[in-house]
C-alpha cells in the first residue's frame, strides 16, 4: 500500500470519529442550553443548599460531572460545566469527586441568595451549651452524613452532666434523627424522638416514587453497618421500618417542636403535645422547614393535609388544592387525573410566576379540558365539615368539599435557631 493509502486507513476512521464526537458535543451543548434556558425561565436559578462551583480557568470540558451527577443538574455550555438545573441540585458532590482537574468546588449559597449554615464545632454542638444540630440542617445534604452526625452527637451528649430531667430531646426523625435515636437507646439514655409527621424518614419520604438513591454504606447504631450503595426509594422506606420493627425504638409521630426555652442548667422543650424538660436538645430537623398553614377557620379537621401522598385516595371526591408553587400544581394535576375528581387549585397571587413550564402548560391544558378549575387571587375563608369557602376580594363562594391540600411552602428553621442564640453564618457562594 502506498503512502497515502496508509494515511487514508488511519486519518479517514480518525476523522470520522472526530467528527462524530464534535457533532455529539453540539446537540448535548444545545439540550445543556434549552433546559438552562427553561430553569431560568421558570425563575428555578438557585440551587437550595451545597452546589458546585465550576472554576472555569481549569474546567476542559471533560464532561466528568455531566455523567457522575445523577440529578441530571449540570452541562455543557461554551464547552465549560455549568449549573443548567440548579433546584434539581442535592449538593451531594458526585460531581466534585469526578472532576479529573478539581475543577469543581462546592459552596454554599449565590450571589443572590444567602444560605444560612449554624456554627457548630466538631462534636456537633452549637454556642448555645446543649444544643446539637445534626444532618442537613448543618449543611451538609446527604443520607449517610445525616446519619454519621446523629450517631456522633449522642455519643457526646452521652458524656453531659446529668440534669435530672430527660438526657436529650431529639427533634425529627429523618436519618440523622433515627440514627441518633438508635444511638440514644444504645446508650442507655432517657429520650424522646418527636417528628412532626406521621411517617419515618424525613426527606427520603417524599422522594418521587422509583427514584434511585445514592448512598454509600452506614453505619446504624444497634443494628451494625449497613452496605448500600444504590437503593430504591420504596427500599429504604422498608430499610427505616425494619430497622424500627428490629430495635423498637420509639418516635412520637405528629409531635411538633414549637419552642425552646433555657431554664436553669437545662431547655424546656415545648411541642404541639407536650413539655418536656432536658438536659440537652438534638435539632435534626434537616432544611424543609414546618408547613404552612393557611390560619382559615376549621383547618384543623383531619380533610386538611399538608401534602398529597397518594392521589387514588381522592378518586371521586371534590377537591381543593391551595398554593402557587410546583407541589400545588403537581398534587392538583395528579389528583384531577383520577376519574371523578373535581379540583379547584386556589392561589393567592394573580398568576404562577416560580413554577416549572412543563406544570404550567399541563395546568393550562387540564383547564381547558376543564379538568381542573382556577381559583387565582383567591383565599379560604372557611372550612366546614362537607363544604368549604373561597373569598376573591369581598365575594365569597362555597363549595361542596371532601378534602382540602395545602402546598404553601415551609416555615424555615432559622427564625428559630436566631431565638435560640445559635450563631448562623450566611454563605453567599463560599
Ligand atoms: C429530591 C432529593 C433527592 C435526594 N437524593 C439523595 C440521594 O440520592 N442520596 C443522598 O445521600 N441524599 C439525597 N438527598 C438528601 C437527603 O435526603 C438529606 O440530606 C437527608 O434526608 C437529611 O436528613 P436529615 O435527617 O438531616 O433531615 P430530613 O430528612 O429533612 O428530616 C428532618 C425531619 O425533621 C422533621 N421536623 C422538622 N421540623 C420539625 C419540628 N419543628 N418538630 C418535629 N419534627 C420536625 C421533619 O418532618 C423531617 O421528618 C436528596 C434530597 C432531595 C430533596
Ligand atoms: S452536587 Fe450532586 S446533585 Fe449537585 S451537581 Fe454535583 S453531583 Fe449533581
Amino acid at each position: 500500500m502506498s503512502g497515502i493509502g496508509y494515511y487514508a486507513l488511519y486519518l479517514v476512521p480518525l476523522l470520522a470519529l472526530i467528527a462524530y464526537y464534535s457533532r455529539r458535543r453540539v446537540v448535548r451543548e444545545r439540550e445543556s442550553y434549552a433546559t438552562l434556558d427553561e430553569s431560568i425561565e421558570s425563575g428555578l436559578t438557585e440551587p437550595p443548599t451545597l452546589h458546585p462551583n465550576f472554576i472555569l480557568s481549569k474546567c476542559f470540558g471533560s464532561g466528568a460531572c455531566v455523567k457522575a451527577c445523577p440529578e441530571k443538574a449540570i452541562g455543557i455550555i461554551n464547552g465549560k460545566g455549568t449549573l443548567i438545573n440548579p433546584a434539581h441540585c442535592i449538593g451531594h458532590g458526585a460531581c466534585e469527586t469526578a472532576c479529573p482537574v478539581k475543577a469543581i468546588k462546592l459552596v454554599f449559597g449565590t450571589e443572590n441568595r444567602g444560605v444560612d449554615i449554624p456554627n457548630v464545632n466538631p462534636n456537633f454542638e452549637t454556642n448555645v451549651e446543649g444544643i446539637f444540630i445534626a444532618g442537613e440542617l448543618g449543611g451538609m445534604g446527604l443520607i449517610r452524613k445525616a446519619v454519621a452526625q446523629g450517631s456522633r452527637a449522642m455519643e457526646y451528649i452521652a458524656k453531659r452532666p446529668k440534669t435530672g430531667g430527660l438526657d436529650v430531646v431529639i427533634v425529627g426523625a429523618g436519618p440523622a434523627g433515627i440514627a441518633a435515636t438508635l444511638a440514644a437507646k444504645k446508650l442507655g439514655l432517657k429520650f424522646v424522638t418527636v417528628e412532626q409527621e406521621d411517617s419515618i424518614g424525613g426527606t427520603t419520604y417524599h422522594y418521587p416514587r422509583n427514584k434511585i438513591v445514592m448512598t454509600a454504606p452506614m453505619d446504624l447504631p444497634l443494628i451494625g453497618k449497613i452496605k448500600v450503595r444504590e437503593i430504591s426509594k420504596e427500599s429504604l422506606m422498608e430499610l427505616w421500618e425494619s430497622v424500627i420493627a428490629k430495635t423498637q425504638i420509639a418516635v412520637q409521630y405528629n409531635e411538633r417542636m414549637e419552642e425552646i426555652k433555657k431554664e436553669g442548667s437545662g431547655f424546656v422543650v415545648r411541642t404541639s403535645k407536650a413539655s418536656y424538660n432536658t438536659g440537652s436538645v438534638l435539632l435534626s430537623i434537616g432544611r424543609r422547614g414546618t408547613p404552612r398553614k393557611l390560619g382559615s377557620p376549621g383547618e384543623d379537621q383531619a380533610k386538611v393535609v399538608y401534602r398529597l401522598i397518594e392521589a387514588e385516595q381522592y378518586r371521586s371526591k371534590h377537591v381543593v388544592v391551595v398554593g402557587g408553587g410546583d407541589s400545588a400544581l403537581e398534587a392538583a394535576l395528579d389528583v384531577c387525573a383520577e376519574p371523578g375528581t373535581t379540583v379547584t387549585l386556589a392561589y393567592r397571587g394573580a398568576a404562577f410566576n416560580r413554577v416549572k413550564i412543563k406544570n404550567r402548560k399541563r395546568l393550562d391544558d387540564a383547564v381547558g379540558d376543564k379538568r381542573l378549575t382556577l381559583a387565582l387571587e383567591t383565599q379560604i375563608a372557611n372550612i366546614a365539615a362537607d363544604r368549604i369557602t373561597l373569598r376573591k376580594g369581598k365575594e365569597e363562594v362555597e363549595m361542596r368539599n371532601d378534602a382540602v391540600i395545602v402546598c404553601a411552602g415551609g416555615d424555615l428553621p432559622t427564625p428559630l435557631l436566631k431565638k435560640l442564640g445559635v450563631q448562623v453564618e450566611t454563605h453567599y457562594g463560599s
